[in-house]
């Protein structure tokens, strides 16, 4: 860790950009462990299937930070609060119900945040020691399935258990609706099954499942026009009754949410009925980031959560944020009987590495390749019309 502790954050538009100081570990040296929480709260709160907070002390600036709850309308809660950018949606804060004793360091920051040290004259990713590593998985219970947490595998902790009788064979509720909705359930929506139009939209692949870095353009632009978002209800049903769903490591997704690991399902839009234009419309609580030109990215104006990815090139597919899918009592936070995780990769897992080997002990997307390549969590080959137009 650098000297003082201090290292500086931004979130995707810059507007809370500032210096906090890290609370060093009991020792005072080594790396600061932090949790990595499945709760049912983080993940309605951030869209993610998992965040994680490190401490630190009071910030010297809230600025102009949307706080949840919110102090006006809920003055006496004791739950924890969360402080997220209004203009990009990125969570940065969280303040614990204990904040009245500030021996307790009940401040923390979201770890997706930190940009670098402050105060350490040349980095060495390699040499220096980093600032955080994961510690432990907590709340997984909640997910029922395990969540996200079989992917990522930590090294000083067994292997989390998922609930492996999970039956991802159709169902008398198949043709059911999924429920999506952020923790104020301001932002609320269903999900329909694949149906002929599913196949409508035209779309390259995603650097999910084809990297744009080491890919040739021409595969890129998916020129036989596979329709890769739609996948099999199982190994053993072809029926094309899921949607692909995946991580992102990406920078602008690390710092639209505030963490680390975005999780993705890519839905056409016709499967989520939601009329975007009207939704942004002023105190729409489904507030656009713009993050790049024609690149949209839709967070809830309550209470942070993100929802959707989508651009001006790929007009009739959506990504939506899998922490918001209303699945942990039936089948488990992964969706599974709705989605089917792509396990070959991290996309934009490059990215994450980026300047920021010194920040993690051992970087989440490292971890996530590591869990993935041990194939303990269940990994379908790629079947449908993926692989047989590729063999
Ligand atoms: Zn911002
Ligand atoms: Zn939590
Ligand atoms: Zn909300």
């Amino acid at each position: 860790m650098s000297q003082s502790g201090e290292v500086s954050i931004s979130c995707l538009c810059g507007a809370v950009k500032q210096t906090v100081v890290l609370r060093s570990t009991e020792s005072g040296s080594g790396p600061l462990g932090v949790d990595l929480c499945h709760c049912y709260d983080c993940r309605h709160t951030s869209g993610l299937l998992c965040v994680s907070y490190a401490p630190i002390q009071e910030p010297l600036s809230l600025g102009s930070l949307v706080t949840y709850p919110d102090k006006s309308t809920q003055p006496s809660i004791t739950a924890s609060r969360r402080y997220f950018c209004g203009t990009c949606g990125c969570h940065v804060f969280r303040r614990s119900a204990d904040s009245d004793d500030p021996t307790r360091g009940s401040w923390e920051v979201a770890t997706g945040i930190i940009i670098e040290p402050i105060g350490t004259d040349k980095v060495d990713d390699e040499k220096d020691e980093p600032l955080l590593r994961y510690s432990r998985h907590v709340n997984i219970d909640s997910t029922k399935d395990g969540g996200l947490s079989p992917f990522i595998k930590l090294a000083e902790e067994t292997f989390p258990s998922t609930n492996s009788q999970i039956d991802h064979g159709e169902d008398k509720d198949s043709n059911a609706t999924l429920e999506a909705h952020c923790h104020c359930k301001t932002v609320r929506f269903f999900i329909t099954r694949p149906d002929a139009s599913s196949r409508l939209p035209r779309s390259g692949f995603p650097d999910l499942t084809v990297p744009f870095a080491t890919s040739p353009q021409d595969v890129i632009t998916n020129p036989h026009d596979e329709k890769w978002w739609l996948r099999p209800q199982s190994q053993d049903n072809p029926n094309l009754t899921r949607y692909l769903a995946g991580t992102c490591a990406c920078r602008s997704c690390r710092l639209a949410s505030g963490f680390e690991i975005q999780t993705w399902a890519f839905v056409p839009r016709n499967a989520v009925p939601l009329d975007f234009p009207t939704l942004q419309q002023t105190y729409s609580p489904l507030r656009g980031y713009e993050s790049s030109p024609g690149v949209f990215r839709e967070f809830c104006a309550r209470c942070g959560a993100s929802v959707f990815w989508h651009d001006v090139f790929r007009p009739d597919l959506v990504d939506v944020s899998v922490g918001l899918l209303a699945a942990e009592k039936e089948d488990g936070a992964r969706a599974e009987r709705w989605l089917d995780w792509w396990c070959g990769r991290v996309s934009f897992q490059e990215e994450a590495a980026n300047g920021r080997g010194h920040i993690y002990h051992l970087h989440p997307y490292r971890l996530m390749c590591v869990s993935l390549r041990c194939r303990v969590f269940k990994i379908d080959s790629t079947p449908g019309e993926l692989q047989s137009s590729r063999a």
